[in-house]
């Protein structure tokens, strides 16, 4: 298993920025297999949790090189934030997709398209890259970003499986899964996010930026059949940072992992609690084992800096605990783990007040950061 502590987040950043870096825009695009990654960082399990914070990513890369060398990696940590204010401002897209998967999966037993399904999640479909993906995903929790780009419009065009299902399929497996990179990149490769532009997996192009690693000549869908296009509107998200001092209780979610003492000052008079929010039941062995390693580390942390979390197993218990108090927890951003929070919210009679910080409190500050070290150079 990777390891999934601050340090070593850490030491990946540090290696990355000194082998890779350099070079990324030039050869990011090729997956060169999982034995070598050098030339893209995989911190995105680490970015996902904030046990890396973009601002720190970000002002380390500053650091060694200038913002014009490396500008293509800021931008694609920047498309992450991106994505998701995207779909803070589109809530409904999250809504529709969730309505979706559902019935999908309800009819997926003895329907036409569930040998097909099968198929594509065990690696048997015949076609080589695309069963090796599937494998390689099941295996490690990671693809590369060209090859999730592949994988996805074969998925969708090729064996003609409707995307949601290989959105989820991606959500139950990825150790970096969100909801907002992972919805919305599945909905632009289908056409769905740009309208008339879906993105086509050729082979010449897979052949070249996998290094001519499969050997199987395949033939890919070369015309798509236009999906029904919905238009959602913008709405502008309100966030009013609430109540930020003397909480009662501080609720550390698994979205917020954020490794920074100045933070710990901020709630030093609150009770620290912890509470799984994922109420998704199918993750992969692998990143569920990811995912409670990272919460038991952060947990740790936390003790070294002298602050005690309590574990909750469940909504009652932190009723119970809660009752009549105030609590805050970092904003999770629209997913499962808000979805939740909302949920917790409308048992008001229990729990009287649950606040949210929005990140866009840190997103701030890491814009402010990185101006100003542009501004330095
Ligand atoms: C169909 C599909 C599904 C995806 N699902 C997810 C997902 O669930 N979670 C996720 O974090 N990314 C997702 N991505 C985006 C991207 O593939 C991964 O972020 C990237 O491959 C992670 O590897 P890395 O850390 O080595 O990236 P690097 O190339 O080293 O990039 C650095 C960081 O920038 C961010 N980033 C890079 N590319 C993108 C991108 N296209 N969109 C958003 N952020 C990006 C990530 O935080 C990443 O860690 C998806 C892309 C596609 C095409």
């Amino acid at each position: 298993m990777i390891p999934s502590n601050y340090l070593s987040a850490k030491s990946r950043l540090d290696e990355f920025i000194e082998y890779g870096l350099k070079d990324y825009s030039k050869q990011r695009n090729f997956d060169n297999g999982p034995e070598n990654r050098s030339n893209v960082s995989c911190l995105s399990p680490y970015i996902k949790r904030r046990i890396l914070h973009e601002r720190e990513v970000i002002t380390s890369c500053l650091k060694i090189y200038n913002f014009q060398l490396i500008e293509k990696f800021i931008q694609e940590v920047f498309w992450r934030t991106y994505w998701k204010g995207w779909l803070e401002s589109r809530p409904e897209v999250w809504k529709d997709y969730i309505d979706n998967l559902n019935t999908l999966k309800k009819d997926l037993n003895g329907s036409n398209i569930e040998k097909d399904y099968e198929k594509a999640v065990n690696s048997r479909t015949g076609i080589e890259c695309f069963d090796f993906w599937s494998n390689e995903l099941t295996k490690t929790g990671y693809l590369h970003n060209h090859s999730r780009m592949w994988f996805a419009s074969i998925w969708i065009f090729t064996l003609n499986l409707p995307w949601e299902l290989g959105a989820d399929f991606f959500y139950k497996n990825l150790l970096d899964a969100d909801a907002a990179s992972n919805t919305l990149s599945w909905r632009w490769v289908s056409g769905l996010h740009t309208k008339d532009k879906v993105y086509l997996a050729r082979e010449e192009n897979i052949e070249k930026f996998s290094k001519f690693r499969f050997k199987d000549k395949q033939t890919l869908a070369k015309r798509y059949k236009t999906k029904e296009y919905k238009f959602y509107e913008y709405s502008e998200c309100s966030f009013s940072n609430e109540k930020f001092d003397n909480i009662d209780y501080y609720l550390i979610n698994q979205n917020n992992l954020i490794y920074d003492e100045s933070l710990l000052k901020k709630f030093e008079k609150s009770k620290f609690l912890y509470l799984n929010l994922l109420q998704y039941s199918e993750n992969s062995k692998i990143k569920q084992d990811f995912e409670s390693s990272a919460v038991k580390e952060y947990i740790n942390w936390l003790k070294e800096n002298k602050i005690e979390v309590k574990v909750i197993n469940n909504d009652d218990e932190l009723n119970s605990l809660v009752n009549g108090s105030e609590l805050l927890t970092a904003y999770p951003s629209i997913g499962y783990e808000k979805d939740k929070l909302s949920e917790l919210k409308k048992k008001k009679k229990l729990i009287s007040n649950i606040f949210t910080i929005h990140m866009i409190y840190y997103v701030g500050h890491m814009l402010n950061q990185v101006s100003l070290s542009l501004k330095t150079k």
